[in-house]
């Protein structure tokens, strides 16, 4: 089940890349002493699109599981940058933004009646954050009120998230709620949490 993964992604994204650094270092840190990784790298069966290794678990791995795989899982990513991280599909009824000026909800997908997003409505908002994973700017244009807001001020459905911080734990049973917790306390911030597919 190496293909498998669950995500916590920092969604406070107001995080500049050396806070984002420090936060990573941080977590880093706390998931050695707790126990749930080694620092020796491990990029054993993961297909991650935001790196390329991670770390090993460590001898107290499964205090951050529901439950026991009764074999040790794959690695953790600690990844920095902007990006937009996707969850597995079905997570939400529908793939959606909300306007941070009107509170209209765009919906890109709606589930079961389409599995493809909408493409007219879905490409601006794609460019916008393209933009600002590219620059640290993009705004996508709400077509109810024709207002422009940054990507990052939109309120994204549970399957999408934009950050410059996160875990991705590759071939781990799924997160205890404990868990996924003290992560975000750690860390002092929002967090989303994927579970999907590669
Ligand atoms: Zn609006």
């Amino acid at each position: 089940m190496g293909d498998y993964f669950e995500r916590i992604v920092d969604i406070d994204i107001d995080a500049t890349a050396e806070e984002a650094g420090l936060l990573a270092d941080r977590i880093t840190e706390w998931l050695v002493a707790e126990g749930v990784i080694t620092r020796a790298p491990d990029g054993t069966g993961m297909y991650s699109q935001y790196a390329d290794g991670g770390y090993a678990p460590g001898p107290r791995w499964t205090r951050a599981v529901q439950a026991d795989l009764g074999r040790p899982p794959g690695p953790l990513a600690v990844i920095t940058g902007r990006h937009h991280f996707v969850g597995g599909q079905g997570e939400d009824d529908a793939e959606y933004a909300v306007c941070p000026r009107c509170a209209t909800r765009t919906t890109f997908i709606d589930y079961p009646n389409s599995f493809e997003a909408d493409e007219p409505t879905w490409a601006p908002f794609r460019a916008a954050v393209e933009a600002w994973e590219a620059t640290g700017t993009g705004e996508a244009i709400c077509p109810a009120c024709a207002t422009p807001s940054p990507v990052t001020d939109w309120q994204w459905c549970d399957s999408y998230a934009l950050g410059t911080l996160c875990l991705e734990f590759w071939g781990w049973p799924p997160l205890s709620d404990a868990f996924v917790a003290d992560v975000t306390a750690c860390l002092g911030h929002r967090t989303a949490q994927h579970t999907g597919k590669f």
